[in-house]
């Protein structure tokens, strides 16, 4: 056998394009018996079973899923580590929800054996649940970033997280300076940013909790490293964006608080963006900034329904995060679940093929990945699924009076969890089997 060449043969299934750019019926690709070829972590092969197998030498081992659906690994756009603790916290809206709960329970990374600890747990239960890219908040401490790279650095995902900078607005023992976050900030980007499949992203929480000095820092932290990312909050809750008005009544709304200290651009990923109107949406896509959206989460907290077709009007890029802990799942799946109740609740539709989109492709281009993650092109790296149609005994029943690839897809997004993830690869490494 060719330990460096794999095929899995099963249904296989991967997003092409928006299916609000191009329609649903071009936005996907199918083969309901597909096979795909992986050698030295990257794709090589796709295609129908029957025509490919032919083609592959005797020394190519073939994997078999019966009744299971291959796709790209989802990518999760907006979740925090330190907060795996503290998910499902009963009873409080965004603001009092930080002060009760979050910050408590960040406080605890400070400590290297802590962040460590859950540094481990987090990115098992990222791929337990399929999730193979994530853009991920750290705490204030450099110590909860650091032991995230070390951990994801191991399994060689490919994974973006920063420092919090916060520096004004939160308990005494969370804080930073404007000077110490830019330094740690600095310090983690030249030690871990391009490192194997890892990247960094200036992380400031939210404008209520940096003052115009940090944001000033972290701009130029952009500016001296244009390709690492920046991620952040914006208009989550109405509390938050009536807070931001009196913090900053010079400028004209949330988003110009950003794009005045020179935050917005390509690789920056706003996470909610609940309670934007029409010109912020543009000012995003103008500067090709990305919205994470947070379906779980804002429910959870009651924060608002997300517009989606509003962003889809000014074609801003968009992306589904989990939100952990504000969130209550890290299955992507029951993130779609939510979203597509969410599009209900607003008289909106959302097809199960751009869900796909918004977990996979979507959030690649977000991220400005999508030459390497994201679909199951020839040449992306094989981080991919196996989701399986039997994962419990209602999804099996259901599955067998599906009548279509569509249907079947809403099902498993409808009911399906961290149980129907079979086995999730990154660059063609098992690296979670249920
Ligand atoms: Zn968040």
């Amino acid at each position: 056998m060719n330990p460096s060449k794999k095929a899995y043969r099963a249904a296989i299934l991967h997003s092409v394009g928006d299916p609000a750019e191009v329609g649903i019926d071009a936005s996907y690709e199918y083969f309901a018996d597909g096979l795909m070829l992986v050698e030295n972590g990257k794709i090589v092969a796709l295609g129908h079973a029957t025509e490919l197998l032919n083609t592959l030498g005797h020394d190519v081992e073939v994997t078999e899923y019966k009744d299971a659906l291959i796709t790209p690994g989802f990518i999760d756009t907006h979740i925090h580590l330190p907060q795996t603790g503290m998910v499902g916290s009963y009873g409080e809206r965004l603001l009092d929800w930080l002060n009760t709960y979050t910050f408590p329970c960040e406080k605890q990374f400070a400590d290297p054996a802590h962040a460590a600890e859950v540094a481990d747990i987090f990115l098992k239960e990222l791929l337990r649940n399929g999730t193979t890219t994530a853009l991920v908040f750290g705490s204030v401490h450099k110590e909860s970033v650091e032991a995230f790279f070390q951990a994801a650095e191991k399994l060689n995902l490919r994974m973006i997280a920063g420092k919090v900078m916060m520096d004004r607005n939160a308990p005494d023992y969370l804080t930073d300076t404007a000077e110490s976050g830019y330094a740690d900030s600095k310090a983690l980007i030249e030690r871990w940013h391009g490192k194997g499949r890892l990247h960094y992203a200036v992380t400031p929480r939210f404008a209520p909790t940096s003052t115009p000095e940090q944001l000033t820092l972290a701009g130029q932290l952009l500016t001296e490293y244009p390709d690492v990312y920046m991620q952040t909050h914006i208009s989550e809750n109405v509390e938050e964006v009536q807070w931001v008005k009196a913090l900053f009544p010079e400028r004209s709304g949330y988003l110009d608080v950003y794009d005045h200290f020179k935050l917005l651009g390509e690789r920056s990923v706003f996470a909610h963006g609940v309670h934007l109107c029409d010109s912020e949406c543009a000012r995003l896509a103008e500067t090709g900034s990305a919205i994470a959206f947070c379906p779980t989460s804002n429910l959870f907290l009651g924060s608002g329904l997300f517009n989606l077709p509003m962003a889809e009007k000014h074609r801003v890029n968009v992306g589904v995060g989990t939100d952990v802990g504000g969130g209550t799942s890290f299955s992507i799946l029951q993130t779609l679940n939510e979203a597509y109740k969410v599009m209900q609740m607003q008289g909106a539709k959302l097809s199960p093929f751009k869900s796909l989109y918004l977990a996979t492709l979507g959030g690649a281009r977000a991220l400005r990945l999508d030459d390497r993650i994201g679909s199951l092109q020839v040449g992306n790296e094989a981080d991919f699924l196996v989701l399986d149609y039997h994962a419990t005994p209602l999804l099996s029943y259901r599955l067998k009076q599906a009548r279509d690839i569509a249907e079947i897809l809403f099902v498993l997004m409808t009911l399906g969890d961290d149980r129907t993830v079979l086995e999730t690869y990154s660059a063609g490494e098992l690296v979670h089997s249920r």
